[in-house]
């Protein structure tokens, strides 16, 4: 224990003794928030008006009077001005280095039409000739009619300068000639388990690969550098600290990711913490070093693994009971990793065994219910025991399985911004009756299932203020649902702040370090331009956050 943490622990140990609650602390805080409307997220103390920290941790919240004693010669100030206060967000499912790369490239999230989408892409490509163009996260349903695009969009553009872009949804992307030139893909090749070469009526890749088709050209792009990897998350670092996002949970790092992080977090540089989930087909690289769930430390923490079990809604890769109402052809497909099922569920039997945490992506009814069959095998075979199962997205529960989630007590670890995104057009692909149990938020806290909020980010933005939002009001994105997409399935904004914080933090074992403001906990904490709680949630999407406090440091600082 280092000096400032053996002074931290005295000043908690003394102030949780009521003998000298009384008296004013012998000790000075490095740090003291003032003035503040501090929502605690605690029941024992809902509300408070100051907090003083110690190092990293919090070591008192009170009044502005009783905060006063904290202040020391040496003590950093934040005046909050009567603003509101709430614990750092735990993102709980970010793509951390694709987020920050993405900063750094082409932009088609807002391009509304295809001519807009080729003319990013043909300046980008005019701008760096024969540099991969990556990233782009565009998204066909903004144009009118949507549309996939093809590579006969951008060729005339970009030449010998291959391109891959992908759609917001990570599930798939489009390719210029040049890139499948490069993946060696023509009319003879054959789609792979679990993906889909999309091909015109002569039979001709048009460019566009789904899920498993996209590692054919995945595979021919050359690596990051770690000077880039390095950028990436130093950008994505910057973002999260402008956002209030003092916690994230990343999903799928590569181990090269893992190193940068850990870098960092031996150099002191981190500025969220980092709970890393890598790909479930690794599980035995961290069981054959013992490392267990949420192993590490406050800053930087790995132990559990993610799988995929299906694709996305958007991509019609999401695996459903009954087939697309729009597509009567497909129900979905399943993952790659699940087209041997029984595999799957041994690989993910032995790392629960060895004590990892499992977090499953799975997006339709059918690929849910089978991985909560997968679930039960392993509680039946491995025991019961405190496991925090997670499914990640969880979107469209079948009726018969919430209480099936609830009795497993997995966690829905879900995105609302999905929902007034996919609102637009969730119901012309799976039609009336499935959209009433698709982010079924309000149905699964009902079912006392515990919510961990997050983003997805770089499929949506990292913002908490659009995510709260969007949990809030479930007012689509295109403007046509102002009372709310499935309204029955909104949650207050109380909830989601609540599932964005204790929640996060409960799903990664972490909700005695950090979710709330506390005594002896993380001093990670955001003072925000408005009271969230108090103004209209439609007006909550243009909030600002004004200061960011992670570990007891202020990282993000702006004027109101
Ligand atoms: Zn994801």
């Amino acid at each position: 224990m280092d000096s400032v943490s053996a002074r931290a622990a005295a000043a908690v140990v003394c102030v949780g003794a009521a003998v000298c609650c009384s008296r004013p602390p012998t000790l000075a805080a490095d740090l003291v928030v003032t003035h503040a409307n501090v929502w605690t997220g605690e029941t024992s103390r809902p509300s408070a008006a100051a907090i003083a920290v110690i190092g990293d941790r919090i070591v008192d919240v009170g009044s502005v009077e009783e905060i006063e004693r904290w202040r020391g010669a040496s003590t950093t100030v934040v005046d909050a001005g009567g603003r509101r206060v709430v614990p750092g967000f735990n993102d709980a499912h970010v793509h951390f280095v694709s987020g920050g790369t993405q900063l750094d490239s082409v932009d088609l999230k807002d391009a509304d039409s295809e001519a807009e989408f080729a003319r990013r892409i043909g300046e980008r490509a005019r701008s760096r000739p024969g540099q991969w163009i990556l990233g782009g996260d565009w998204d066909d349903q903004r144009w009118s009619p949507p549309r996939l695009p093809t590579r006969d969009d951008v060729d005339d553009r970009t030449n010998g300068t291959p391109v891959f872009v992908n759609r917001y949804d990570g599930h798939m992307a489009l390719a210029n000639s040049a890139a499948l030139g490069r993946a060696g893909i023509t009319e003879q090749t054959a789609d792979p388990p679990g993906g889909e070469i999309v091909r015109d009526a002569r039979g001709l890749p048009t460019g566009v690969l789904k899920d498993a088709a996209m590692d054919l050209v995945r595979k021919v792009i050359p690596a990051m550098t770690a000077e880039q990897r390095l950028r990436a998350v130093k950008r994505a670092l910057e973002h999260a600290a402008s956002l209030g996002v003092t916690s994230v949970q990343d999903m799928n790092p590569s181990y090269e990711d893992l190193a940068v992080y850990a870098d960092l977090a031996n150099r002191g540089e981190l500025t969220a913490r980092i709970y890393a989930a890598p790909l479930e087909t690794g599980w035995y690289d961290q069981a054959r070093l013992g490392i267990r769930r949420s192993f590490g430390s406050p800053w930087l923490r790995i132990g559990a693994v993610k799988g995929f079990a299906d694709g996305s809604l958007g991509s019609t890769t999401a695996y459903f009971f009954q087939p697309y109402a729009d597509a009567p052809g497909t129900r979905g497909l399943l993952s790659d990793e699940m087209q041997d099922v029984a595999q799957m569920r041994n690989r993910l039997m032995a790392a629960d065994h060895a004590g990892l945490q499992l977090c499953i992506h799975a997006i339709g009814d059918a690929a849910i219910s089978q991985v909560l069959d997968i679930f039960g095998a392993i509680v039946k075979a491995n025991g019961a025991r405190d496991r925090r199962f997670r499914i990640e997205h969880a979107q469209h529960i079948a009726s018969k399985d919430f209480d099936r989630f609830a009795g497993l007590d997995a966690i829905a670890s879900v995105q609302p911004y999905h929902a007034i995104d996919d609102g637009r057009w969730a119901e012309r692909r799976i039609g009336p009756e499935r959209i009433t149990t698709t982010y079924a938020f309000r149905s699964l806290l009902d079912r006392g299932v515990r919510l961990a909020l997050g983003t997805d980010w770089d499929v949506a933005p990292l913002n908490p203020m659009l995510t709260i939002h969007a949990a809030a009001t479930r007012a689509t994105l295109d403007g046509r649902n102002p009372n709310g997409w499935v309204p029955a399935q909104k949650i207050t904004v109380p909830e989601a702040v609540a599932a964005y914080t204790s929640g996060s933090a409960f799903a990664e074992f972490q909700e005695k370090e950090k979710g709330t403001i506390a005594r002896g906990k993380l001093a990670d904490l955001v003072v925000l331009s408005d009271d969230i709680f108090g103004i209209a949630p439609a007006a909550i999407k243009d909030v600002q956050v004004l200061t960011t406090i992670a570990g007891g440091r202020v990282v993000h600082q702006r004027n109101p």
